[in-house]
């Protein structure tokens, strides 16, 4: 009982290595080779020489330590096996181990119902788990034999025999893939117990001392659930409702979008304030507004409420904290910035304001500079006719012109001249000539008015064309505006109608022309399975597909889901099944038929360009395979390992290579591409496609021609490693490790589902590279649709029922409002 032995320590040593193994070609259904093989193994029969046994002296009894350890995780454990045994209602004793503890083998030979399933398909199942150790690491283990072993991590792949001491420093979980409800109150109330039974120590190795180990194990447990250790009260249960409560919010111009009210500011809302008011007035000793304001707004406004709440508590210390002096200055601070930000407002409305005036007033000044300009112009034309007259009126001829007043010259009849006269005719003439050249400078003057007033004019009327191509520009950017408004209010009304549901899950059965079906399709919402003995499991989702159902049918279907990537929606479709059930033809289909993938590509191209006069669309696809925990690039020749970085909910992967795609013809050569490094992987991994997940990733960048405003959404297409149990019989080196990290992820995207559906507070999206990968696509704000494909064949009934049990737990599960991924344009 937890003596402290290592594994090397213990007498009992076992020596087992898992080397990668040449493969033996195991192109063929498992269960083929499974029930060609049949009945429990014995080592001596397994090939390959992957899984060694260099050193056996005993076997391992399991001690009363791993009992206690093994307890406390009873319902889960027996739901785990229950359920990828796709049994119901079987009495699952292998966890419940009767005193003396039985080895799993000895319990399973008890006949329980799911045994009956694994004896009918004549083999054994090994069971994988999950070590948390209480020094926050995990370790995928694996229960065979009677003996427990642990891979130490993924570099190495070494299977190590399980540390007895270790039974007592963490807790052990078998990896389910799907829990049903009935286990779930099961294993609920047996927490209750749990925890009302223990003191802190003991049966679950001091679990709960440990909040941090805690959640990190909360891989089936309500995160919501907890305790608070009150100085007078003493324990008080503690527990996170989601209920609907009345959130008072503020219309925010700037982002667009409704905010959450802060108290400070709501304290100034007229309504609240009165019932701030009428709480304070009842309650004087209360004092602090905003206590009684938070209070309010945990009772929904409810000021009687509120009111009750306090009286009840009255005294109470914790209810009053006392501010520490940090959090008075950061109380201090916050107002600060609050009063900053209010004196901003009002200098922005201010300027706004100015603004305004402003503009008003350059309304008023280009209005009258128009009604000049009108002026200008009738002027303009007056001085044209005036000059035209005066053109015409001016006498073209020297003999037209006035003539020079003629000097008549007398005949005097004397022969002298008065000389006077002579004076006063060239007084006359010099008059004369004077008020000539006056004349011309007047012309000249004149010319040169009215050449000012034509550029004038000229500009006038420039500037009047200016103003109006100005307007014109705005109504067509109005128009624009209108255009888009108008097909988002479209869209969002389609996104309506999806949000509606659930996280979509379709069924799909796979065309077998060999085999006889098992299968039956009551609506095209509900599946039927039937077993060789006429047993019977019904199942509903939100579309079942018969053998028959070709692949535009199945796209027709997800296009609307997965068209609202382009509006900036992350969007995820996975396919889930085991190996043979038709995922990859679902996904990406044979190239005369494709699926999915290629389908989607052609649709977002197609929604792009329709709306290429309002947004630039740039396309980018990459192409992942997770085998063994490790992110292979298939876009690059070499299939490069790339690393995951996380960011609270954002997930990056440096390196990953994205290539930009602009037509149907760059789809096609990138899939080519992936195709063959997919090839050249699996020879260098020494696997095969079943074994991995193969992640198809398309990010959709827009950014709209009006607005600047920048969309992103991500498409990931995931066609799923096959999601069959391996039986003892195939308990090979390499193919025990892949099986082990299927086993991780599967539970891992399992356990998502199951946290998704239940609301816990931690989704344990860490758990494997699938799901740290799949996070953004499977969080509040994304879109997901999961196929569940099955097999029609009677021999695979249990995997089929698995995989629909599967497919059930996601179905309950609301995702939470899709969100569009929208930042403002640089
Ligand atoms: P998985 O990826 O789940 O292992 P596959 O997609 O490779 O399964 O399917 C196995 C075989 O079954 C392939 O040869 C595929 O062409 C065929 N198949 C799967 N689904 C269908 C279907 N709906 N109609 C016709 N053939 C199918
Ligand atoms: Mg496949």
């Amino acid at each position: 009982m937890g003596n402290g032995a290592s594994a090397d320590e213990s007498p009992n040593t076992i020596r087992v290595q898992a080397t990668p193994t040449p493969r033996d070609n195991r192109t063929q259904n498992p269960r083929d080779s499974r029930t060609q093989n049949g009945g429990p193994p014995e080592r001596s029969r397994r090939k390959g020489g992957g899984f060694q046994e260099v050193e056996i002296q005993e076997t391992p009894r399991q001690g009363k330590s791993q009992n206690s350890v093994r307890q406390g995780q009873q319902g889960q454990s027996s739901e785990g096996r229950s359920q990828r045994q796709g049994q119901a209602g079987g009495s699952t004793q292998r966890q419940g181990q009767a005193p003396g503890g039985s080895t799993p083998r000895q319990s399973n030979q008890r006949g329980s119902s799911q045994n009956a399933a694994s004896e009918e398909s004549g083999r054994e199942d090994i069971i994988f788990e999950t070590f948390y150790h209480k020094s926050g690491k995990e370790f995928q283990c694996m229960y065979l034999d009677g003996m427990r072993f642990y891979l130490d991590d993924w570099g190495s792949k070494e299977w190590q025999p399980f540390p007895k001491r270790w039974y007592n420093e963490g807790l052990l979980i078998t990896n389910s893939v799907v829990k049903d409800q009935e286990n779930e109150n099961r294993r609920r109330q047996q927490q209750q117990q749990q925890s009302q039974q223990s003191s802190g120590a003991g049966a679950s190795g001091g679990r709960q001392q440990q909040p941090g180990y805690q959640q990190q194990s909360s891989s089936g447990q309500d995160d919501r659930e907890g305790v608070l250790n009150h100085p007078k009260r003493g324990r008080i249960p503690t527990y996170i409702f989601q209920r609907k409560h009345n959130i008072h919010c503020f219309y925010d111009h700037t982002q667009g979008q409704w905010m959450r009210l802060p108290i400070g500011w709501e304290l100034h809302h007229e309504m609240v304030g009165k019932l701030v008011d009428q709480v304070e007035e009842a309650l004087p000793t209360w004092g602090d507004r905003q206590d009684i304001l938070a209070l309010l707004r945990q009772c929904n406004y409810d000021p009687d409420e509120c009111m009750s709440t306090y009286l009840h508590l009255e005294g109470d210390p914790w209810l009053k904290a006392p501010k520490t002096h940090k959090e008075a200055k950061a109380a201090e601070e916050k107002d600060e910035t609050i009063e900053q930000l209010r004196q901003q407002l009002k200098e922005a409305e201010e300027s706004l304001k100015q603004e305004k005036i402003a503009r008003v007033e350059a309304e008023k000044v280009v209005k009258d500079q128009e009604e000049k300009i009108t002026e200008l112009e009738v002027e303009n034309k007056q001085h044209e006719a005036q000059l035209m007259s005066l053109q015409q009126n001016r006498p073209k001829t020297a003999m037209q012109r006035p003539k020079t007043p003629q000097v008549v010259t007398q005949v005097v009849k004397e022969e002298t001249v008065n000389p006077d006269d002579i004076v006063l005719l060239n007084n006359t003439a010099k008059e004369l000539r004077k008020a000539q050249v006056h004349l011309k400078m007047e012309v000249q003057r004149y010319f040169d008015v009215l050449r000012g007033q034509i550029t004038k004019a000229k500009d006038g009327v420039k500037n009047i064309k200016s103003t109006s191509s100005g307007s014109m520009e705005e109504m067509e950017e109005i128009r624009a505006l209108y255009r888009k408004e108008a097909m988002q209010r479209k869209l969002l009304y389609n996104q309506l109608q999806e949000l509606r549901g659930n996280i979509r899950v379709f069924c799909r059965a796979r065309r077998d022309d060999r085999v006889s079906c098992c299968l039956k399709f009551p609506t095209d919402s509900d599946i039927v399975a039937m077993d060789n003995n006429g047993q019977k499991k019904m199942f509903s989702f939100d579309k079942v597909y018969e053998p028959n159902s070709t692949q535009e049918q199945i796209f027709g279907d997800t296009k609307a889901i997965i068209s609202s990537c382009v509006d900036g929606y992350n969007v995820c479709l996975m396919a889930y099944g085991q190996t043979g059930s038709g995922k990859t033809f679902t996904m990406m289909g044979p190239e005369n038929n494709p699926g999915i993938n290629i389908r989607a590509m052609k649709e977002l191209f197609d929604v792009c360009k329709e709306r290429v006069d309002t947004v630039s669309y740039t396309l980018k696809v990459s192409l992942i395979e997770i085998y063994n925990e490790t992110i292979q690039d298939l876009l690059t020749s070499d299939a490069k390992s790339l690393d995951l970085r996380t960011a609270g909910n954002k997930v990056s992967i440096p390196n990953l290579k994205e290539v930009v795609i602009k037509n149907l013809d760059d789809i096609k050569k990138t899939m080519a591409q992936g195709d063959k490094n997919r090839t050249v992987a699996s020879t260098k991994m020494n696997s095969t496609s079943s074994r991995s997940h193969l992640l198809l990733m398309l990010s959709v960048e827009g950014q709209d021609k009006v607005t600047g405003a920048i969309t992103k959404g991500t498409l990931t297409l995931c066609d799923l490693a096959g999601s069959e149990r391996i039986s003892k019989t195939e308990a090979e080196g390499q193919r025990l490790v892949e099986a082990a990290a299927i086993n991780k992820s599967l539970s891992a995207l399992g356990q998502v589902f199951t946290a998704l559906r239940t609301s816990q507070l931690h989704i344990p999206y860490r758990n494997s590279k699938l799901t740290q990968i799949l996070q953004p696509s499977l969080g509040g704000d994304a879109k997901a649709c999961l196929f569940v494909n099955v097999s029609p064949d009677v021999n695979n009934f249990s995997e089929t029922v698995s995989t629909l049990n599967f497919g059930s737990n996601a179905k309950q599960i609301a995702l939470g409002q899709a969100k569009q991924n929208i930042r403002k344009g640089p």
